[in-house]
């Protein structure tokens, strides 16, 4: 896509601290680090979200965040690393080229906000009822 910034990081029309690429995926350092280390693996073929991107590319993304993630935690052993990916502006999707977060936590560092929620039991009759309703939808 001509106006999209993570297509021109995979053109190297915008500069990029790359730590891993293969022939589907490209896996490069975050410029607005949540942590240290935390990297963005994206397809080198534009989708915008998990609605669009081919299973193909979606998988060869996961199986490189395995390689990824084992390379994080050799280089910067951290305590844990949370993967996270946004789908839509409504969840606050900025970049709109599929991309996964890998970010890693350092003992001693604070709590990531992107793992830290409360607990609150939910309505059980509702998680059934819309379990139902995914369910139904899955095709
Ligand atoms: P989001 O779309 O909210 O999942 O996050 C987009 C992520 O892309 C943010 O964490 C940004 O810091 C990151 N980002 C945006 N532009 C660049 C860039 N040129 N190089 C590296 N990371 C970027
Ligand atoms: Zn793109």
């Amino acid at each position: 896509m001509n106006d999209c910034i993570f297509c021109k990081i995979i053109q190297g029309e915008i500069p990029s601290v790359k730590v891993y690429e293969n022939d589907r995926v490209f896996a490069f350092e975050d410029i607005n680090p949540i942590a240290p280390g935390h990297t963005l693996i994206i397809p080198k073929v534009h989708a915008e979200n998990i609605w669009e991107i081919p299973e193909e590319d979606l998988a060869a993304i996961h199986v490189a965040s395995k390689k990824v993630a084992r390379a994080i935690r050799e280089a910067l052993d951290p305590i844990g690393v949370a993967a996270l990916q946004l789908n839509g502006r409504g969840v606050n999707q900025m970049v709109m080229h599929y991309h996964l977060h890998l970010v890693p936590r350092m003992a001693g560092s604070p709590e990531l906000s992107i793992t830290k929620w409360d607990l609150v039991p939910g309505d059980m009759a509702l998680i059934q009822q819309t379990g139902e309703k995914i369910a139904g939808a899955i095709r």
